[in-house]
């Protein structure tokens, strides 16, 4: 037996996924929103789907601007006007947390664990998302792939991120993702990991020892 505050299979840090970890997936309206905002044809929401997602990886690395992206989603350039209500109603699309994940990192950020977001988001949404309360109260840093200019699973994402946690051995860091390639390759480096399915008990759980060996302390 052991009386360190700190147990052997303990968490010192976490780098956290946003969207579908901390940040909640749009609703269906809001995509039919969006697919409105962008007078899609017959609000046909599979086809704008992936309109959507197809040049979304080189926007969240940052090498597409807004007007950039939106013109290949839509096949044509808006107007400045029509650009802005569009990043408008995308950025919100991502901007709403889970109270039950959010209520779980506060409690470990009371006991002592280091935290830093790691996340695919284009530059808007990052500076929408890094103004947020939760951001200033939990995160010690906040990663963003426009701005790292790398996206999830490049390794040396992950290694930004680690080296932000400021903890040496990546085996006492968890990693948390909602996507399992995003994972795996954060496994590759020897982090631990966690691919969260929207079970707040599955984060729990991991943290448990973090949580009781540091409670009080
Ligand atoms: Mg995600």
């Amino acid at each position: 037996m052991t009386h360190k505050s700190v147990s052997h299979n303990g968490v010192d840090a976490l780098i956290l996924d946003y969207n579908g970890v901390l940040g909640r997936q749009p609703t269906t309206a809001m995509w039919t929103r969006l697919a409105d905002l962008a007078e899609w044809p017959g609000r046909h929401l599979p086809s704008f789907h992936d309109a959507f997602w197809a040049p979304r990886n080189a926007y969240d690395a940052g090498e597409l601007s807004d007007l950039a992206y939106w013109a290949k989603v839509l096949g044509h350039h808006p107007g400045a006007r029509w650009l802005r209500t569009l990043r408008a109603a995308d950025t919100a699309m991502w901007t709403r947390t889970d109270p039950r994940v959010l209520g779980i990192l506060s409690r470990a950020r009371a006991a002592g664990v280091t935290m830093v977001l790691l996340s695919n988001a284009p530059a808007h949404l990052s500076k929408v998302l890094d103004a947020t309360e939760w951001r200033r109260e939990l995160m010690a840093d906040a990663l963003y792939s426009a701005r790292l200019h790398l996206c999830k699973p490049d390794p040396a994402a992950y290694e930004h991120a680690l080296a932000a946690t400021g903890i040496a051995d990546p085996a006492r860091v968890l990693f948390v993702d909602d996507r399992d390639d995003n994972c795996r390759a954060a496994a590759g480096l020897g982090l631990r990991t966690l691919h969260y399915t929207g079970q707040p008990a599955d984060l729990e759980q991991q943290l448990l020892p973090a949580l009781a060996g540091r409670a009080g302390s």
